[in-house]
């Protein structure tokens, strides 16, 4: 071989390798993408497309493939390819979904916690969730160190929650003191009243000290206070009220124990509240500044708010019946006191008074009960005593729910059935829908009262028991 064909040899070799070189090199770059290569998008956000671009034909002739989850952790391809002289040239975009969003971590029990002493943290529990990955509570990692109890939770994607606990040694909660027995309750005059006690207890102190201060004076009626104080050895206190009245013996309808000279009227409305009538009662008590009291039983809670004016007015509202269904009622013991027990935890719930004063539908001498149950009445006045409750029967009725059909028939019964001698003239009158007749003798009567130097009083636990006697 000459010279000159090795020279031309290597020219055209030359010449190859540049074509090639420029070719690959021209072809690589035929697509170039717009944004980054690699692009990290949160999970639930939306991955934007931003294409590729070329030089030498329209951008519209990329086609791009491929897709991302974006409710999926995970790395996707996006590929944009396209076709020049017949050659297929492509490039990849690598789009990474990722989870940024910590566990969330929620202790049960307080962030702040008492302990007693040396003693151990009763761990109360805690619940981690992720918003990809779901429940991680099995994953929670407890660590205590100087009585601050650290939580910690990560998830797959390395993002970490940690939360505190802090334990508090001081004895800072007060002892639980509570009152057997009713907080409020009477004793008759001349007797001995024995106190029915407390229950205490603490969270650290195994001897907490009670003070019981106060006397009750039987020797003498009024309302007496009895205070009880709890102290826990760390001072911590508790002071819990029993109201004691001594009162005069139970008198009886017949009238005994009247004192001359010392009316008092007990305007009683048995039956509501009804919407048509206890607005207007309420009314004319207002106006006249007089006290009564309401045998409530239950209505549809629309009409709570009636139960609640009573009381807010300064009415005593009093335990009739939850049914005031005498087949129900007094089918049973056990189905009496279940009843009483409704309208007694109502009222509790519309006016904040554990009532103990009540009235038995048919009142204690109802001679109905028969039909449902020999003796009940006999057993229900005996124990209704017994555990405390004040049953009020009447002296006075306006036979406003028998056959009285007249105001001036109501008016007539009432002021008939007062004894200006007495002072527990109970008046039997009903608050029922529509109850026109009484309603509008209840001015007149309160008129004839107030004429007649008599005082208008609500009953409370203080109030004498007037009671019938019993025909079951
Ligand atoms: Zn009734």
């Amino acid at each position: 071989m000459n010279k000159t064909l090795i020279k031309i040899l290597i020219g055209i070799g030359c010449f190859v390798i540049v074509i090639v070189v420029g070719s690959i090199f021209f072809f690589k770059n035929l697509i170039s993408l717009k944004g980054d290569e690699v692009v990290q998008v949160a999970l639930n956000s939306n991955y934007e497309e931003k294409g590729a671009k070329t030089n030498f034909i329209d951008d519209d002739n990329i086609k791009i493939t491929g897709e991302v989850d974006n409710k999926k952790v995970g790395t996707y391809k996006i590929k944009y390819e396209v076709k020049f002289l017949g050659i297929k040239v492509d490039k990849y975009r690598t789009v990474e979904v990722v989870d940024r969003e910590a566990p969330e971590l929620t202790l049960k029990g307080g962030e702040t916690v008492n302990v007693c002493g040396d003693a151990k943290y009763e761990e109360e529990g805690y619940t981690a969730t992720d918003s990809y990955e779901g429940d991680l509570t099995d994953k929670v990692k407890v660590e205590e160190k100087d009585d601050i109890i650290f939580y910690t939770v990560e998830d797959n994607s390395g993002n970490k929650t940690t939360v505190r606990r802090y334990i508090n040694r001081d004895d800072k909660e007060a002892p639980k003191l509570t009152l057997v027995g009713s907080s409020t309750s009477s004793v008759v005059l001349n007797s001995k009243y024995s106190d029915p006690g407390y229950k205490v207890s603490d969270n650290c102190s195994e001897k907490v000290d009670v003070k019981v201060e106060g006397k009750v004076d039987t020797s003498k009626t009024g309302n007496y206070t009895l205070t009880y104080t709890a102290t826990d050895e760390a001072g911590n206190t508790t002071t819990v009220k029993r109201k004691v009245s001594v009162v005069k013996k139970t008198s009886t309808s017949s009238g005994s124990g009247s004192i001359p000279g010392n009316c008092v009227i007990y305007l009683t409305f048995d039956d509501g509240p009804s919407k048509t009538s206890t607005p207007k009662i309420l009314e004319i008590l207002k106006k006249k500044n007089v006290k009564a009291t309401f045998f409530v039983i239950n209505h549809s809670s629309s009409l709570d708010y009636l139960i609640k004016q009573e009381y807010q007015e300064g009415h005593t509202v009093a335990l009739h019946s939850y049914t005031h269904n005498y087949k129900t009622v007094y089918s049973s013991k056990t189905a009496f006191y279940n009843d009483l027990k409704k309208i007694q935890d109502k009222v509790e719930k519309l006016t904040g008074v554990k009532q103990m004063i009540t009235r038995f539908p048919g009142g204690s001498s109802n001679t109905v009960s028969r039909n449902y149950k020999k003796g009940i009445m006999s057993e229900l006045t005996k124990e209704m005593k017994e555990k405390g409750y004040h049953y009020f029967d009447w002296n006075v009725s306006s036979g406003d729910a028998g056959n009285v059909k007249t105001s001036d028939a109501v008016y007539k019964n009432v002021t008939k059935g007062i004894s200006t001698k007495r002072s527990n003239n109970v008046v039997l009158m009903h608050d029922f829908e529509n109850n026109n007749k009484t309603v509008n003798a209840l001015e007149r009567i309160i008129d004839y009262g107030l004429a007649k130097g008599c005082k208008f009083d609500k009953i409370d636990m203080t109030t004498p028991m007037v009671t019938h006697g019993v025909n079951n």
